[in-house]
């Protein structure tokens, strides 16, 4: 790990903190407990804080002295400090649109992932609509301005690592039970695929998922991202209501094919993320019209506008229509993501204004 030594770095911090005051309150960071969590990799450090309700008002000069203290210290290059406020039951710190505990006994747990900015949920009302084909192309096209990451929680049918060629990689375990993402596009990228062969028997999957994605969110080194792209599992059922209860999530996109039956599940899709007010960032429809291999002609499949007359009838954005096309299918098996291989297709450029209009919404 290129001259890192994260033990000792550790220990230095533990250290330095011990020397930093509380602004004329006894005691230090450590011995008030207010350290929650210490990341160390590579030359960044991250750190949550815990502020009890008598220092709020001295959380910058405290905040300022820890920086100043860990910045200092040999081999550390960037020191990131993520603070958890009192009063903060959900959703508040970064997450900027993040949402809080929604009405009528929904979630008090929603929760911010340290130096992830905005996490965007990518929901579908079933499988085999372009769900996966929509997130990697997403975070593979947002990665082109910003820090991404791209977690993929489909434990049904894990795509990520095949789209992306990755599938014989296996993430690297790091000391303290913390996971290294693998990158490809760069893209930071995570998937159960990764940890499961195709034997697993898929019984043994639904109960493990809310735990299996806690731990992805918060046991993998993301580092510093803008943006963490997440591939929900297909559909709008309950394991996927508290996935998207239990994570601050800045908002939510959902992907459908044009036929009505796909459009009814829309709506599902739309109560999901409103019951939990996580923001809807709009919908995307794949497989709009058929662009033929042969002569590239493109043929209307589906009658009507779809997509676009859902987000009409709902009032969410409708933020583009992507073709069927036989190369895109070929790509997604050849972990070639079009969004960066083939930048003129329909494809990639209506995942790139998807992408702007995502980056002016979640700035
Ligand atoms: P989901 O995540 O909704 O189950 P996927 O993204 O895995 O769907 O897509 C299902 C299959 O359809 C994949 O083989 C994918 O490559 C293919 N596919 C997705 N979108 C298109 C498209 N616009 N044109 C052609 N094939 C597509």
């Amino acid at each position: 790990m290129s001259g890192f030594d994260k033990e000792r770095v550790l220990e230095e911090i533990q250290e330095r903190l011990r020397s930093v005051s509380l602004a004329g309150s006894p005691g230090n960071p450590i011995s008030a407990g207010m350290v929650e969590r210490v990341i160390a990799h590579q030359g960044q450090v991250n750190l949550i804080l815990n502020i009890p309700p008598d220092l709020v008002g001295a959380k910058d000069k405290i905040k300022g002295d820890i920086d100043a203290a860990i910045n200092a210290i040999d081999g550390v290059n960037q020191v990131q400090i993520l603070e958890k406020l009192p009063t903060q039951a959900a959703g508040g710190g970064g997450g900027g649109g993040a949402p809080a505990g929604a009405p009528g006994g929904a979630p008090q747990s929603a929760q911010d992932v340290p130096g992830v900015r905005h996490i965007i949920a990518v929901a579908s009302g079933k499988g085999g609509v372009g769900k996966s084909t929509v997130a990697v192309n997403l975070a593979v096209a947002l990665a082109k301005n910003h820090r991404v990451g791209l977690l993929d929680s489909d434990v049904y049918g894990p795509s990520v690592p095949k789209m992306l060629n990755l599938e014989n990689q296996r993430p690297e375990a790091l000391p303290g039970e913390r996971i290294l993402p693998i990158e490809a596009h760069g893209v930071k990228t995570m998937s159960i695929g990764y940890l499961l062969d195709d034997e697993s028997p898929v019984i043994w999957r639904g109960p493990m998922v809310t735990g299996l994605l806690r731990q992805f969110l918060f046991q993998v080194e993301w580092g510093q991202l803008d943006y963490l792209v997440l591939d929900l599992p297909p559909g709008t059922g309950d394991a996927q209501l508290t996935l998207v209860q239990s994570i601050a999530l800045g908002g939510g996109v959902i992907v459908t094919t044009p036929q009505d039956v796909a459009l009814l599940d829309v709506r599902r899709g739309i109560q999901m993320f409103q019951r939990v007010e996580v923001p809807i960032l709009g919908i995307v429809e794949n497989m709009s019209t058929f662009v033929c291999p042969h002569c590239s002609k493109e043929s209307e499949i589906f009658t009507g506008r779809g997509g676009q007359d859902a987000a009409e009838r709902y009032g969410v954005p409708f933020l583009g229509s992507i073709p069927l096309d036989p190369r895109y299918a070929t790509a997604g098996d050849a972990g070639t993501p079009i969004a960066s291989t083939v930048p003129d297709s329909p494809l990639a450029q209506t995942i790139d204004k998807v992408a702007i209009d995502i980056a002016r919404a979640l700035p």
